[in-house]
């Protein structure tokens, strides 16, 4: 062999004996056969299988295998964000002319997903109140294939009742699918209340950093499995192996991070309730929406939670946000640096409600040191119930 093959042939090394606490971040896009019958054959090859890069290294199948492990499902599937997850679960199961149900509740991009995606493409959907239950029935259309939930509701934090839901789905044959991003399966199994998909973004207390996006997708049906795997393939989605292994990194910390984080805003949400002047959301307060479904159903609560800020503070809000020193303004959370986004629902809520014409701020707690957490958030509040 010349010097320009030998730069390119790598020699095989002896493994023996090489043992590490860490998994290998396989990069690939060409998947090699070591022999012509095999590369004919790669059609026939399964899903848990290596075809092309874009279907996975062994690095994903790690991931995959440690969330299916702690989800209680079959098989997970990685894609790009949060996003993607619940845009992939939702290409799976409809096609056009069905319906799907969706909580307005719900992450609002994807409820933007439905109205801007999926309504143009005759894929109807219609939006449901939160704390529905069983109620839900009368919403079931015969198009209807698929009830999309989130547990607690983005920014309001209300807990469905979601075996009570999923019964309903069951006996008109309709899927159901999650988002459990707030809970985390570690707070939270849905699939072992009967849900079809229990989707997460990843990007947030998984990753638990702030510098990676990237969403999961757990079931406990192969078929299932096999709809979300086509039509990730059709769509050329793809997951790089470099952000997976940050996910894999944090994964290692979240029980502490979420433990950490749940414990502190637990704190945080019992004096800011105690100074009576403003609504405080958060599945753990017995005055929040949902409160005895959240101790029945989970064992847990996380470090994110909202707090109604009365109008008349609308004023001082902006100055408020600018002087905080811990915290900083943004949205995407769950990592180690706390945040404070100051949202509005009144858009994507059905019945009226005073507090839809509130802003809600919503707060995560990270990891910063929680007497630090406190003085910041003790300054926001003298400055913004300034009277
Ligand atoms: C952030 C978030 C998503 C979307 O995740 P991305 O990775 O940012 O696309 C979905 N659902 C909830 C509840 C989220 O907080």
């Amino acid at each position: 062999m010349r010097d320009a093959t030998k730069a390119i042939l790598h020699p095989a090394i002896n493994e023996d004996g090489y043992a590490a606490l860490t998994v290998p971040t396989h990069r690939a896009s060409t998947i090699v056969f070591t022999n012509a019958q095999s590369y004919a054959k790669r059609g026939q090859r399964d899903l848990d299988n290596y075809s092309y890069g874009m279907h996975g290294t062994p690095t994903q199948r790690v991931l995959e295998a440690q969330l299916t492990a702690l989800e209680n499902g079959q098989r997970t599937v990685i894609v790009p964000s949060g996003q993607a997850a619940i845009a992939i679960v939702m290409l799976s199961v409809l096609q056009t002319g069905d319906h799907v149900l969706i909580a307005e509740t719900a992450y609002p991009p994807a409820i933007g997903f439905c109205k801007n995606f999926l309504a143009p493409r005759g894929i109807s959907y219609s939006t449901y109140a939160p704390g529905i239950g069983a109620d839900i029935e009368a919403q079931i259309t015969d198009q209807t294939r698929l009830i999309w939930m989130e547990s607690p509701g983005s920014t309001t934090m209300e807990v469905e009742d979601v075996p009570a839901i999923v019964k309903v789905a069951k006996k008109h044959g309709i899927l159901t699918g999650i988002d459990n991003t707030w809970a985390t399966p570690l707070l939270f199994k849905p699939l072992d209340h009967g849900v079809d998909f229990s989707m997460q973004a990843l990007t947030k207390y998984p990753s638990g950093h702030s510098d990676v996006l990237m969403g999961s997708v757990t079931v406990n049906d192969l078929g299932l499995r096999k709809n979300l795997r086509d039509q990730m393939r059709m769509l050329g989605m793809h997951t790089a192996p470099d952000a997976i292994s940050l996910v894999l990194r944090g994964l290692e910390t979240m029980a502490l991070r979420v433990a950490h984080s749940g414990r502190i805003a637990g704190d945080i949400v019992t004096k800011i309730a105690a100074r009576g002047d403003c609504e405080v959301l958060y599945p753990g307060l017995a005055s929040s929406p949902g409160h005895d479904i959240w101790k029945r159903d989970f064992n847990g609560a996380s470090g994110l939670f909202s707090v109604v800020l009365p109008t008349a503070w609308d004023a001082r809000l902006d100055d408020a946000l600018n002087a905080l020193e811990v915290f900083s303004i943004g949205a995407s959370w769950g990592g180690t640096h706390s945040l404070m986004a100051p949202m509005t629902v009144k858009e994507h809520r059905s019945a009226t409600h005073p507090r839809n014409d509130c802003t809600i701020l919503r707060i995560s707690i990270g990891l910063e040191d929680p007497a630090d957490i406190r003085a910041d958030l003790d300054a926001f509040f003298n400055r913004i119930s300034r009277t």
